[in-house]
Formats: structure tokens, sequence, C-alpha cells
């Protein structure tokens, strides 16, 4: 029953969102032709979404689709999402294998929607450097996890910023200081990290999650990683995948192990027992924490992120 009536719920509130724009905008012209007289943007998921709104601040509307806590991997929009698309002026997906492989929900919504010429969608992530999955037969598909380096975090900024100032160009000035702002924030923060993970001697240094999130991280801070298993979109935690792991774990001084909040913590739990090494602490690597926790914000999780991956290794 559930669903239905979430479909349903969703329905009434696009058809209510739909006629609220066309009163307000018949009062407040825009340059950019949106609905509340704001740029009307959309974004996959919760990291792209706040990330969006620090550039924007109150110059968008931002409508995210993958609500937080939940996988972007693979996700079924509902009709409000499908709707919100069809009307934004933007739309800002991750790429690099997220959300947008040939089969996955991103690419039949944009079918779904006519989008295919994808005019008005942008991948946050271009323009990084990618990095590839190292499992069997995957090794030409991209990790999606740019976004857990702080430096690919200023990209998104940049071109989050580069498309809303086209789109919006009256306020131009607001998206540069705010970007400004945004990027020397996440850039001292990534200093920070980059200094504090320098002191961790090397034989404790090993960032062991249930997904093989930490590739992009890995690489910018100097930290190895291990998983369960490589990407959300596998078999998640299978038997002969805990083994493996166990069985790494065992010839190492590793003692913390993680779990991220967007996946289930039962594999990771059974791993903690089988190595006999405690989990240390959640961390957010596909979704910002739930409103009003810690973490709530990209700055916000990845700040957590570092500091418990810090104080967890140095244990
Ligand atoms: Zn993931």
């Amino acid at each position: 029953m559930k669903k239905k009536s979430i479909l349903r719920m969703a329905l009434v509130a696009a058809l209510g969102l739909f006629l609220t724009g066309c009163s307000q905008s018949s009062k407040k012209s825009s340059s950019s032709d949106t609905v509340h007289g704001k740029v009307s943007l959309v974004a996959t998921d919760t990291i792209i979404g706040d990330i969006a709104k620090n550039v924007a601040k109150d110059h968008a509307d931002i409508h995210v689709i993958v609500p937080t806590g939940q996988d972007p991997h693979e996700y079924d929009p509902l009709p409000e999402d499908v709707s919100k698309s069809a009307k934004a002026d933007l739309i800002f997906y991750n790429g690099l294998n997220l959300e947008n492989a040939k089969n996955a929900w991103f690419t039949k919504m944009q079918n779904n929607i006519g989008e295919k010429a994808k005019k008005k969608s942008f991948a946050a992530s271009e323009g990084v450097d990618a990095i590839h999955l190292e499992g069997k037969g995957q090794t030409n598909k991209e990790d999606p996890h740019a976004w857990l380096n702080l430096e690919n975090g200023i990209i998104y900024a940049k071109n989050i910023a580069k498309q809303l100032e086209r789109v919006d160009p009256k306020h131009k000035d607001d998206y540069k200081k705010n970007l400004d702002k945004y990027v020397a924030k996440l850039h001292k923060l990534d200093v920070q990290a980059k200094n504090k993970f320098n002191k961790i001697p090397k034989n404790k240094k090993l960032i062991v999650t249930s997904e093989g999130c930490f590739k992009y991280f890995s690489k910018a801070y100097n930290v190895p990683s291990a998983y369960i298993w490589e990407i959300n979109t596998e078999v998640e935690g299978s038997p002969d995948q805990i083994k493996t792991l166990v069985r790494k774990l065992k010839k190492t001084k590793v003692s913390s192990l993680f779990v991220e909040s967007s996946v289930s913590s039962k594999p990771m739990k059974t791993v903690s027992r089988d190595a006999g090494i405690p989990i240390y602490s959640t961390l957010f690597t596909d979704s910002i924490a739930k409103k009003g926790q810690t973490g709530d914000s990209y700055y916000g999780m990845m700040k957590w992120n570092l500091d418990k991956i810090a104080e967890g290794l140095a244990k």
C-alpha cells in the first residue's frame, strides 16, 4: 500500500507545484524563464544538491531525486522526480558510471522525459581525473565516487556555478561570490586533511568499508583502502567476498573498520566478528546525513569522514 500512496502523493505534489509556479511566474519575471523567478534545478543525489545549494543560495529551487540515506547507484524515480526534471532549467548528475550507465535509472528517466539531447543536463564531475574499477572485466568502467576527494568537490562546484551563470546571468556576481567563498572553505579542509593523514603511521593506514568507494579519497590523502564489494551495483556481501576481505585483514595491523550510512551494516558486522576488528564509525559516502545531524552537508560529511577515519586508524 505504501508505494501506491507515495506515488499518489507525489503526483498531487507535482501538480500543486505546477499550479503555484504558474501563478507566481505571472507576478515576477526572470531572465531564465523559470517558474518561481528562480532557477529550477534538479540534482540526482544529496551531495550534488548540497553543493548546488552552496553556489546558488536563494537563486535556485533545488529538487534532489535520491532521498537522504539512500543508494544513488540504484533508484526508482517517483512521478514528482520525473515531472520536476521535465520542467527543470538545469539537471546535475554525477556521471562516471554512478547513475548514467546505459541501463541505469537516470539514463532511463532522461529518455522518458525526452532529454536525449541532454541540453539541460550536466555531469557535475566533468573534468575530474577519472579512476577506473579494478574488478575482473570492470576495468573499462569508471568509479563514480570522485566527490570523496575534496579537490574534485571543488570541480563539481565550479561546473555547477558555470551553468548557473549561463542560465541566470543576472545573478552572475552572486554565483561567483558564493563559489569563491565555498571553494576557499573546501580547500582549507582539504589542506587540513592532508596534514592529518601524513601523521598516521604507514602500517596503520587502511580504510576498510563495505563498498570500495574510497579510491579517489585514497589517492588524494595517501591512505589505501579495502572493501567487501567494489561497487553497489554488484552482489553485496557474499560469503566469498567476506572471506577474501577477512583473509586480507588478518595480515594487517588495522585497528578499525568502517561502514557507510547508505548500505546495510550486516556484512561488515560479519567481517568485524570474523576478523576480530571493531567497527569504529559510520561514514557518509554516497549520501549526506539526515538534516540536523552532523554531516548533513557535503562539507560536513567530508569533515566527519576525515575526522573519524583519522581517529579510527590512529587507535
Ligand atoms: Zn557508491
